[in-house]
């Protein structure tokens, strides 16, 4: 019999209302891993009382600020300690490369470590006003219970990226995982229990987004929704946030462009476009899926790039040598196909990839693949792919190339590769993307502020200013 998960409300698993759960399967073998509550609205409304009877309690609400923090400092010495259980099942659940999970979770303490610090830096300030009469000042309070929706391509980290800012500013929460990767989100909110945050800060009910997800955004007592997902989900949630007047942070999709230009050491510039495309298996929402590269180079990049996609390891995502695993579904399988499908129908050229690769496990691989003849107006260059599908082509000019990587309704990230300073300054100021890499591609950190321009998203994760994501100002009048 597989494991079986409960929901995680108020410090205790707790079975689902309905009494359904849902299998989860390991994308690469394809044996079921375990099943997991099916998350119904009843089970919603139980977390977010939960979550609220949290927020109100003086064991929580009148904790010091900084005393969050030490929970928070906590929590990450306890990820630390238990990075390769960790590693192991979130590799499990989507088939990402346990070596590069193992990296993922050697830097995820920084983020809890990063908003423990900042727990007791949220301050207003005194403002002078026209009377001198009065004393006006601000102050920064938390929101009360945080709907979280996260996706399967980073649960751990895209969890840790919301639930840091919104407990250290004081916030309770309740989080939906996405179904594929339900179990180390239960997990993190068991860690964060053992690291003594009271019952019912955090709160997690597992399920599918339409049974779960949405009764989760309509509820009536959640005061902010944060969401990482597909822009076609995240619109639903922004017109219903929208309509009860509260906020949502919405981390959406990405069609990236990375530029290679004819003064960029096109080795380098290969291997950053090798792992802006390939690495998660093109499952990432800053994939570099749009390649452009300057004419004069173009055959010699496209040539880099072809042999060493031809040569990348696949395989089991738990095997030290392999380089790229499984797609997280099978779902993720047929649409990555069928979009190659439809590029070459609009005349595209399959230069390698494309389809199944060989591999001895039965699960959902989908070899590394490079699409050439190809331009800026066809679907495989302006829709989300998600998948380990790279589309190469060739430009002229800086103005030329500027357009059509703006020419997108996405602006999550962009590459550059360049060693004209003054270019690359040029082009960080007028591309259309949220985060632009010069000479890299993938850089991140809890540090850095990020947010997606156009269809991307709304408001900001990570950095000083996710702060005020979760927090609202209030300004103070005392007549003296
Ligand atoms: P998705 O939108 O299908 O699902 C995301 C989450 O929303 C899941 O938990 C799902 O159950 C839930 N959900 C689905 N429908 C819902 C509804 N109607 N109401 C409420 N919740 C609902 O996305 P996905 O396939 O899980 O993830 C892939 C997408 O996420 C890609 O588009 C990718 O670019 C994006 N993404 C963005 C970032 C970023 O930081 N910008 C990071 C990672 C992934």
């Amino acid at each position: 019999m597989p494991e079986r998960y409960d929901h995680f409300i108020n410090g205790q698993s707790v079975a689902p209302l309905e009494g359904e759960y849902f299998e989860s399967t390991n994308p690469a073998t394809l044996e079921t891993l375990y099943s997991a509550a099916r998350g119904t609205a009843a089970d919603v409304d139980a977390a977010v009382q939960a979550a609220g009877q949290a927020f109100h309690d003086p064991r929580w609400r009148d904790l010091s600020p900084t005393k969050r923090g030490h929970l928070l400092r906590r929590l990450g010495d306890l990820v630390g300690e238990h990075a390769e259980e960790l590693a192991r099942m979130e590799s499990q659940d989507n088939g990402k490369l346990l070596r590069e999970m193992r990296g993922q979770l050697t830097t995820l303490p920084e983020y809890l470590y990063y908003y423990a610090g900042l727990a007791d830096k949220v301050q207003g300030s005194q403002i002078p006003t026209s009377s001198v009469q009065m004393l006006n000042y601000t102050q920064r309070e938390a929101l009360g219970v945080v709907g979280a929706i996260t996706p399967w391509n980073s649960p751990l980290t895209l969890t840790t990226s919301k639930l840091s800012p919104a407990l250290a500013a004081g916030n309770t929460l309740v989080i939906k995982p996405s179904e594929y990767t339900s179990r180390t989100v239960l997990r993190l909110a068991e860690l964060a229990t053992e690291a003594g945050f009271p019952d019912g800060v955090i709160n997690v009910v597992t399920g599918y987004g339409t049974e779960a997800g949405a009764p989760l955004v309509d509820h009536p007592g959640i005061a902010k929704i944060s969401f990482t997902g597909s822009t076609a989900t995240g619109s639903a949630i922004a017109a219903s946030a929208a309509s009860r007047f509260i906020g949502c942070t919405l981390e959406l999709g990405g069609k990236s462009p990375n530029i290679v230009f004819e003064d960029a050491d096109v080795s380098n510039a290969a291997m950053g476009v090798i792992a802006g495309i390939f690495a998660a298996a093109g499952q990432t929402c800053i994939a570099g899926s749009r390649v452009f590269a300057h004419r004069s180079i173009y055959e010699e990049l496209l040539e880099k790039v072809a042999e060493r996609a031809r040569s990348i390891v696949i395989g089991d995502p738990m095997l030290e040598t392999t380089e790229l695993g499984p797609l997280a579904f099978a779902a993720q399988q047929e649409k990555v196909n069928s979009y190659v499908e439809l590029g070459v129908s609009e005349g595209a050229t399959v230069l390698t990839g494309g389809g199944r690769p060989d591999v001895e496990l039965p699960g959902y691989f989908y070899a590394p693949t490079v699409l050439t003849g190809v331009n800026n107006c066809m679907r495989v260059t302006r829709e989300e792919i998600f998948g380990p599908v790279a589309a190469i082509m060739p430009f002229d000019s800086e103005e030329e190339v500027l357009g059509l990587a703006n020419d997108t309704d996405y602006g999550l990230a962009a590459g550059v590769w360049t060693q004209n300073l003054a270019r690359a300054h040029r082009m960080a100021r007028r591309l259309e993307a949220g985060t632009v890499w010069v000479n890299t591609y993938r850089a991140m950190s809890p540090m850095s502020p990020r947010q997606g321009f156009k269809n991307s998203g709304v408001g900001i994760e990570h950095g000083l200013e996710s702060m005020n994501e979760y927090t609202r100002l209030k300004s103070v009048w005392i007549n003296t």
